[in-house]
């Protein structure tokens, strides 16, 4: 089922017109779907104080400032349900892109990385070790194949950047 059909099962339940039928389909996309289960809660917490103001003697216009109390809450939670998600995946695909591109160029710049390493008297023992390792690594992958490995993590650190621009535009433009 669709998220706006179940949207529309939420409003039946709502006015309490909602069939046994439609309630077991609304019920099992509820079950999948994070996004209308967490509106489904805010419209069950909505019809459960309504019910407990109901036994209140209602003031004029009271039911005005009710609808303009949902729509309120229900903007806040849609706002907020977006902002985290948008935040968690930017960070996801930044964090992506940062390893994807220090792999990238640790194997494509991998001599000039040795070469750096032996030239510097300091650490030219850790360069002799990592020299002995690359050459273990080339013994068991191709020099040509590494290479394209190291490409390919480069193709990856683009996309996740790409993904990370794409998303920052859609949410400026919503
Ligand atoms: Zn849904």
């Amino acid at each position: 089922m669709e998220c706006k059909k179940a949207e529309k099962y939420i409003m039946k339940y709502m006015d309490n017109e909602l069939s046994e039928e439609e309630a077991k389909v609304l019920n099992s996309h509820i079950m999948v779907c994070d996004f209308c289960k967490n509106d489904f809660y805010i419209y069950d917490n909505i019809l459960n104080e309504l019910n407990i103001l109901e036994n209140f003697e209602a003031p004029i216009d009271f039911e005005n400032s009710v609808i303009s109390k949902i729509e309120k809450l229900i903007e806040r939670e849609y706002n907020k349900y977006h902002f985290v998600n948008n935040t968690i995946t930017s960070v996801i695909l930044l964090s992506f892109s940062i390893f994807f591109s220090i792999i990238t160029l640790l194997i494509l710049f991998r001599g000039n990385i040795i070469t750096y390493f032996l030239n510097n008297s300091y650490i030219s023992e850790q360069g002799q070790i990592i020299k002995q390792l690359t050459n273990n690594t080339f013994f068991v992958v191709n020099s040509t194949i590494l290479n394209s490995i190291g490409i390919l993590f480069g193709l990856l650190a683009i996309i996740c950047v790409l993904q990370f621009i794409f998303l920052k535009r859609k949410k400026h433009t919503k």
